[in-house]
């Protein structure tokens, strides 16, 4: 059975665990650097960018994910795991993972629009659930990254290699087309 490794040192990573192993697949949390062993796929779950690239520092496992991240196995991160991904935080100094090609924006929405749903189209699938709580989006993306999802002028979901990095939370409802195309590529 293939094992997909789940981020666990904040946020919402139970309801990835859940959703995965619905899908038939074996997870594994990872709360210390000796949890990342192999392993046919990772998530980045939703929470606290600054929080979960504070942890990984102290806990040492940001150098073992990132090699993990380049040794090309599919990587979902959604909202704080697309901050981790990303390759620039434009009102943010910090840099984590740095793989993924885009500039993202954090709590891009702003306060009044800080959560919402809505329903549109991801890569082939239409009307995807879409979920929003306090959501990066991504400003701009490099000429190789496909772009799976806009919604109001905004990229929300793209995929570089073998990378997708995601705004909403695709792990909260019974919609389970995200996890699917991830776990296509483990
Ligand atoms: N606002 C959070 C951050 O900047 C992300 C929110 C989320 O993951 N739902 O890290």
């Amino acid at each position: 059975m293939k094992k997909i490794g789940i981020l666990a040192v904040q946020g919402a990573f139970i309801e990835h665990e859940k959703m995965i192993s619905d899908l038939g697949y074996s997870v594994v949390e990872l709360r210390q650097k000796s949890d990342i062993k192999s392993l046919d796929g990772l998530v980045l779950p939703g929470g606290e960018s600054t929080v979960q690239g504070k942890l990984l520092n102290d806990l040492d496992m940001l150098e073992p994910l990132k090699e993990l991240i380049s040794s090309n196995i599919p990587v979902l991160g959604t909202c704080a795991g697309l901050i981790l991904l990303a390759q620039k935080i434009s009102n943010d100094p910090n840099v984590y993972f740095g793989s993924l090609p885009v500039t993202v924006k954090r709590n891009a929405y702003g306060r009044q629009l800080g959560s919402f749903n809505c329903q549109s189209d991801f890569g082939a699938h239409r009307d995807v659930d879409m979920t929003f709580i306090r959501a990066p989006f991504i400003e701009s993306a490099s000429d190789d990254v496909e772009i799976l999802s806009v919604v109001d002028e905004k990229i929300v979901a793209a995929r570089y290699k073998n990378q997708i990095g995601i705004s909403f939370h695709p792990e909260l409802g019974t919609d389970t087309r995200v996890h699917e195309y991830f776990l296509s590529l483990a």
